[in-house]
């Protein structure tokens, strides 16, 4: 293998990239990425970012010299159009085709639009560093208040931070119970429960029916949300926070198969096994089925076990998640580790749940498959721990 193109220049491309180097890969590697940006952290985008509390340099996932190291090239601001597996070659929206004989598929994934709201300002998704950059903007200029639509980590964390900002916060969930898909009702529930310990208003069970604007042209402007119950909410900015679309259009017609994500091995690998799929646009087949993670660890992990595949030309190694993800709210840490399921018993192991400070186990058979702590780091260590000795043995 002479050259490898990383398609996706974000946590999972950059991990790619350094896996590359430190499996012994000395040929050409060429990084394709849509933003103009080298790869940056997209958690705090959604909190130390969107608080102003920290800078767009503070987000670099590398520094020059560590960069330098791995002597790639940075294609940056050039989308990939199209694959060509039989000529091995990649259209870029530049005009340019790059060769190369083995491809990883780390292009992650765009915030889901709330249709209807296209080209409405003052509506907002956060995905990119931009998207982050131009809401704390509108958040700085805004007087009548903030509705987040749908209660997921993002949708909660943007909450959390709009509301440290000083601004009036709403936020709506279609489900019964934000987060229960996640952590299961009970859990779900005492997620929820942050939002109104914070005076932050939270509508359960109620979709939105449509934005109301006011303006014309390019001065139309978002002026509240209208919920199905009949309920009118007056906002002047809404950030729609309601799931990510894994990015695979540019992969039609190339043969791979997608259905929400690229579909791969239990190792990452495509039908052809030149070509590995990583991190939140990899849908991979775990024991649980095929599966697609969108959190930071398994866009940091998974690269080894698919590197390594791609280099020897098959599947070698399987890949084995930690399954851990975190998120920050209202100054709560949020650690939660494994793949609870919704048959699993919730048992709180310490603290108390009224408290916000408690470490529950999610239990399979008696056994632990799981952990969720809030502001436990100390004992979701050990429990973590625990849970990944039993998953490793099984
Ligand atoms: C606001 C926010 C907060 C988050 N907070 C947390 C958290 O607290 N904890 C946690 O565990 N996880 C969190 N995550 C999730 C975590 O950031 C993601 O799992 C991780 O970024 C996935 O990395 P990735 O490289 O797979 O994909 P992405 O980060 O989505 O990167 C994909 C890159 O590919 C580029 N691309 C797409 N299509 C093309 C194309 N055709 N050609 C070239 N380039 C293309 C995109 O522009 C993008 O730069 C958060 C995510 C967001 C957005």
């Amino acid at each position: 293998m002479r050259t490898v193109a990383v398609v996706g220049a974000s946590l999972a491309g950059l991990r790619s990239v350094e896996e590359l180097r430190s499996q012994g890969f000395d040929g050409r590697i060429a990084v394709l990425g849509e933003e103009p940006y080298m790869p940056y952290d997209r958690p705090p985008l959604s909190k130390a970012y969107l608080q102003g509390t920290c800078t767009p340099e503070s987000l670099s996932l590398a520094d020059n010299s560590d960069l330098e190291e791995l002597a790639a090239e940075w294609h940056l601001g050039v989308r990939a159009e199209s694959l060509d597996l039989a000529a091995k070659s990649i259209r870029l929206s530049s005009g340019e085709e790059i060769a190369a004989d083995g491809i990883v598929i780390a292009t992650g994934g765009r915030a889901r639009a709330l249709p209807g709201s296209e080209g409405l300002s003052g509506v907002h998704t956060v995905r990119t560093l931009d998207d982050a950059a131009a809401l704390r903007t509108d958040l700085e200029n805004s007087s009548v208040g903030v509705v987040v639509i749908g209660a997921g980590w993002i949708g909660a964390e943007v909450a959390s931070t709009c509301h440290a900002l000083g601004r009036p916060v709403t936020v709506v969930e279609a489900s019964p119970t934000p987060l229960a898909r996640v952590l299961g009702p009970t859990m779900g529930g005492i997620c929820a429960a942050l939002h109104t310990d914070h005076g932050v208003a939270l509508r359960t069970g109620v979709g939105v029916q449509s934005l109301t604007s006011g303006g014309f042209g390019p001065w139309k402007r978002v002026s509240g949300v209208d919920l199905a119950d009949g309920t009118h909410l007056p906002a002047d900015v809404v950030v729609v926070g309601i799931g990510m679309v894994p990015n695979t259009e540019w992969l039609a017609g190339s043969g791979l198969n997608t259905d929400n994500g690229v579909l791969c091995d239990a190792g990452c690998v495509t039908e052809n096994p030149a070509v590995v799929a990583v991190g939140d646009v990899a849908r991979y087949q775990s024991p649980d089925g095929p599966t697609r993670h969108e959190h930071w660890t398994n866009a940091s992990e998974q690269p080894a076990a698919a590197v390594r595949n791609l280099l020897a030309g098959t599947t070698i190694e399987e890949y084995r998640p930690s399954g851990y993800f975190w998120s920050n709210q209202y100054g709560t840490r949020l650690q939660v580790v494994g793949h609870p399921q919704d048959a699993d018993e919730v048992v709180v192991v310490d603290g108390s749940p009224d408290d916000r400070v408690f470490a529950a186990e999610f239990r399979r058979q008696g056994e632990p498959v799981g952990v969720f702590a809030m502001n436990n780091p100390k004992l979701f260590g050990r429990l973590r721990r625990q849970v990944r000795a039993r998953v490793a043995s099984v």
